[in-house]
């Protein structure tokens, strides 16, 4: 791979921005169809919201994103493109719930004993988001029977209105805030409708065996965008923060610090408030930009325990802490396929991450020790290393695991997520169909975007003088069916 000063200005077909999932996808895609394409990356390593952590002995853990289920089916088609297999996370033993200070063990979904009013109560509810989350077509939410309805409130006043018990209500808000790493208040029912449908159901959301969370990759999902970008060393360049992207008859220029590059095309993969921070001229049609301002991303840190041993397995303790308060939302088990080392992370969300941010890494680091104490016995309290990936301070990506939309975006903004501006075409996990949000639905927009460009090339071949339909696929003629003023359709 190459750094932006190697070569600080060039021509492509296609210049991409951002080497996550999404844009080392769509450069993929692009180059195996003959286009050429610079990749350009800010930070000085690929994988944006997939990023790894070296255990020793060739070992690592994921800080970013980690699991998968059965239905991501993308992720794991990618994964195995590049060599990388999964194993079973770790989902044996009894679970443990801290649920309004009492704490509480058992298996399955849901704390049995939290009692009977409370388990109906949450059941019911479950089975109701079940229902309207299938009312919610994944690639246009806004076309959902009762759009306007399940788009015009939060999630938090639909369980005022669906949930009888401050008890279901607590669980679901811990869940919820674990999931999206938002709270209720913040959320559209929409969103929580639309990623539990794209993710392949509410339920399939929380589940571990039988869920989204059935595997981790071995070695880490963090080495897939490693092993994609090996395979394009004459395309990505690290070190290349965009700052500016502009739109000049038949091309288009993106340029940073030191450097630029001229392309007929742009894809814009980068998390989607960020995307909003670059300077287009011409400016940005106001549908647009009012999307982008209105979409932020979630806020989570993962902190990493790392121990001799898994030893709570030998307590009968699958390693799955969840809390309605303290500094974590949940914790898993997280060792290595071989369970060597010990590893356990902490994900703290939402309201956790919001007040956790603020202390020192000392304090958080202490807080989140003591809540592993607390449930695992004393030993968790000393790992033999510790690590905490704060998402929301990173530059490059603002917060995770994804943008979420409060109530009022989708169906007034929301066709602009995917819509193409003149020569910009947009990526990343949030426009993504299948998954969205997740690393599946990274891929899938970088499949997508690459499947635009295609179309767009046919079309301008076809209409050169004298030209014929190209070859889907094949980079575009000289001729530009959006040249002259920019065509903000
Ligand atoms: C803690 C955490 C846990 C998660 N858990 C899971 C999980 O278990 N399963 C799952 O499927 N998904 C999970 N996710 C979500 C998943 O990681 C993301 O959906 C996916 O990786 C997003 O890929 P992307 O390419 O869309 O965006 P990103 O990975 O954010 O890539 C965008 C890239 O753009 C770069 N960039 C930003 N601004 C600029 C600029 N101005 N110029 C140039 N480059 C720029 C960034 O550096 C980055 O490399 C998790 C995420 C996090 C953070």
């Amino acid at each position: 791979m190459r750094h932006v000063t190697d070569e600080p200005n060039s021509e492509a077909d296609v210049v991409v921005v951002g080497a996550g999932l999404a844009g080392l996808t769509a450069t993929r895609e692009l180059k195996e169809a003959g286009w050429s394409v610079r990749l350009l990356e800010a930070r000085e390593r690929v994988g944006g919201r997939l990023k790894g952590y070296s255990l020793g002995d060739g070992k690592a853990v994921d800080l970013g994103g980690e699991y998968y289920g059965d239905k991501s089916t993308m992720i794991a088609e990618t994964a195995r493109s590049v060599g990388v297999s999964g194993f079973d996370t770790y989902d044996q033993g009894e679970r443990l719930t801290y649920l309004n200070g009492r704490r509480y063990g058992y298996t399955g979904l849901f704390p049995w004993r939290m009692g009977p009013a409370a388990i109906a109560d949450l059941g019911q509810a479950v089975l109701k988001i079940e229902r309207l989350a299938r009312t919610v077509p994944p690639d246009g939410p806004w076309n959902a029977p009762n759009a306007e309805r399940l788009d015009n409130q939060t999630f938090w006043s639909w369980m005022q209105h669906n949930l009888a018990t401050g008890t279901a209500r607590a669980f679901l808000t811990m869940v919820t805030e674990a999931a999206y790493c938002a709270s209720p208040a913040d959320l559209s029912l929409m969103h929580v409708l639309y990623y539990a449908n794209a993710s392949g159901g509410f339920r399939y959301l929380l589940e571990i065996s039988g869920g989204i969370q059935r595997y981790r990759f071995d070695g880490g999902a963090h080495s897939i965008p490693q092993k994609l970008a090996a395979k394009l060393p004459d395309e990505v360049r690290l070190g290349a923060v965009v700052r500016r992207i502009e739109q000049r008859g038949d091309s288009v220029v993106a340029s940073g610090p030191g450097f630029s590059v001229r392309a007929r095309w742009a894809v814009v993969a980068v998390p989607i408030t960020l995307a909003g921070r670059i300077a287009y001229e011409p400016a940005l049609p106001g549908y647009r930009d009012q999307l982008t301002q209105r979409m932020p991303a979630g806020a989570a840190m993962k902190c990493l325990a790392v121990y001799d041993e898994p030893f709570w397995r030998s307590a009968g303790l699958s390693g799955q802490i969840t809390s309605t308060d303290g500094p974590f939302r949940v914790a898993f088990d997280t060792s290595p396929a071989d369970g060597s080392p010990g590893v356990m992370s902490a994900f703290v969300t939402g309201s956790a991450a919001r007040k956790l941010t603020r202390l020192t890494q000392t304090e958080r680091r202490t807080a989140v020790l003591d809540a592993l104490a607390r449930a695992l016995g004393p030993r968790a309290g000393k790992p033999r290393d510790f690590v905490e990936q704060n998402w929301l301070d990173e530059e490059f990506t603002r917060g995770c695991y994804h943008g979420f939309a409060p109530p009022g975006l989708y169906t007034t903004y929301g066709q602009a997520l995917r819509a193409p501006i003149g020569r910009i075409h947009w990526a990343g996990t949030e426009t993504g169909v299948h998954q969205m949000g997740s690393m599946g639905g990274a891929v899938d927009s970088g499949r997508r975007v690459a499947r635009e460009l295609f179309a767009r090339a046919a079309i301008e071949r076809k209409d050169e003088p004298g030209g014929e339909a190209g070859e889907p696929g094949a980079p575009g003629g000289a001729a530009d069916p959006v040249a002259g003023p920019v065509n903000h359709g």
